[in-house]
């Protein structure tokens, strides 16, 4: 362009002009990164965080925990005898039950907890400078809340449900000889086995 035209202010107007283009692509390239990036971090159905990015705040909550000796704790959510919500009312009733319960279960959380959808009918839930009786408050409120908790198949029957909870606390001592990703990984599975427990005392 600029070979082209003879006129300096012309080739300033045309400067600017794909200077300003290229600012637009750019911007619209990094909503479109931005956009993607969450949509790889988060559920779908639910809006809440994944898998993948509760691994990534696990491992951010253990180094805290490590590094000013504060105390957090886990808990593992299970919907109960969610096959068959699926199989009486539908999926897409499943769908509803599976994203207002999220909404009720973090209704009930604190702004520095954190909610993830591990897969299924399953949520974890970091519970960051948590104790023990503290974990079990929140546990008691998220059953409680879930227990009032109404839902509307399609065909407008109302029914309700409920849910099993595992939880463990990290006390900072065990950091040190286990290593923070193996801890990481022990207290989630040990988190699960509490959901075994529940559903094997009743659910
Ligand atoms: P338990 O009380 O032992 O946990 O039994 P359960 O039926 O909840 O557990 P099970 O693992 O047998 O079944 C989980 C069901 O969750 C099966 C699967 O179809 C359903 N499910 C998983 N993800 C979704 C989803 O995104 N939407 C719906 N509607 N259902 C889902
Ligand atoms: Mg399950
Ligand atoms: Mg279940």
């Amino acid at each position: 362009i600029l070979q082209r035209r003879e006129n300096h202010w012309t080739q300033n107007d045309e400067l600017s002009q794909v200077i300003y283009s290229l600012n637009r692509m750019n911007h619209k390239l990094r909503q479109s990164y931005r956009k993607i990036e969450h949509q790889s971090l988060h559920d779908h159905l639910t809006g809440l965080p994944n898998r993948r990015l509760l691994e990534d705040r696990l491992q951010h909550e253990m180094q805290q925990t490590e590094r000013f000796g504060r105390y957090g704790a886990i808990l593992f959510v299970d919907l109960d005898h969610f096959k068959q919500i699926n199989d009486n009312y539908g999926h897409p009733t499943g769908d509803r039950v599976l994203r207002g319960s999220a909404q009720t279960i973090k209704e009930q959380l604190r702004k520095t907890d954190f909610i993830a959808r591990f897969g299924g009918e399953e949520f974890a839930i970091l519970l960051p400078g948590c104790e023990k009786p503290q974990a079990l408050q929140i546990a008691t409120n998220i059953l409680q809340a879930i227990k009032r908790q109404q839902f509307r198949a399609d065909d407008d029957r109302e029914f309700g449900i409920t849910l099993s909870i595992g939880a463990t606390t990290c006390p900072t001592q065990q950091i040190v000889p286990c290593g923070l990703s193996d801890l990481a990984d022990l207290l989630v599975a040990s988190a699960d086995k509490g959901v075994y427990q529940a559903k094997a005392q009743g659910r």
